[in-house]
């Protein structure tokens, strides 16, 4: 099957709270500032802050595997466009930095490869809706609005996100790995 070319933001996730903001029940890192460096009591707020990042560290950890599942489970063939790395990152907020990211990219290997799925990115600027899949006219003027639209050249109806997950798929060079791709972008 092909993927959904967006399969991300179609999958309708959301950064859980967790990664968004710290706990309504105080703020560690405010407390931290707040105390006189080096004190008893400024130890013991840096004690308190590195716990709590820890535990969103793990918690974020868990919802990659689970999402990560969810992803493979529903998908044989995964088909990233950069861009579409580049707006799970927004959908994730700024607080998730390139590290976690990647510890992200590393989970979903490791659940496609265990699952004998296919991963596979292809480069940010390919034209894949603005291509038509039958003669490579490329139709400049394609705008996000425009849901299908026929070619001028041969013709053809094209809906614009089966036009343009046939030409990723069309694209997609199988060895194209995750490891290859990640060092480019990250
Ligand atoms: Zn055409």
């Amino acid at each position: 099957m092909i993927a959904q070319r967006q399969a991300l933001p179609d999958h309708g996730f959301k950064a859980p709270p967790f990664l968004q903001q710290y706990p309504a029940e105080g703020n560690p890192s405010a407390d931290l500032s707040r105390k006189n460096k080096g004190s008893n009591n400024w130890y013991k707020a840096k004690d308190d802050l590195n716990r709590l990042h820890e535990k969103i560290s793990h918690k974020r950890r868990d919802w990659f595997w689970k999402l990560a599942h969810e992803l493979t489970n529903e998908y044989d063939v995964l088909i990233f466009e950069d861009l579409n790395l580049l707006a799970m990152k927004k959908l994730w907020g700024r607080k998730v930095s390139d590290l976690s990211f990647s510890t992200f990219l590393e989970i979903l290997e490791t659940v496609a490869n265990n699952k004998g799925k296919t991963i596979h990115f292809i480069a940010r600027f390919y034209p894949s809706s603005k291509t038509c899949f039958d003669c490579g006219y490329h139709n400049q003027e394609l705008t996000l609005k425009e849901r299908a639209w026929d070619c001028p050249d041969c013709g053809t109806k094209l809906d614009r996100d089966l036009n343009a997950a046939k030409n990723i798929q069309r694209a997609v060079r199988p060895r194209v790995i995750l490891k290859d791709m990640r060092s480019g972008m990250l």
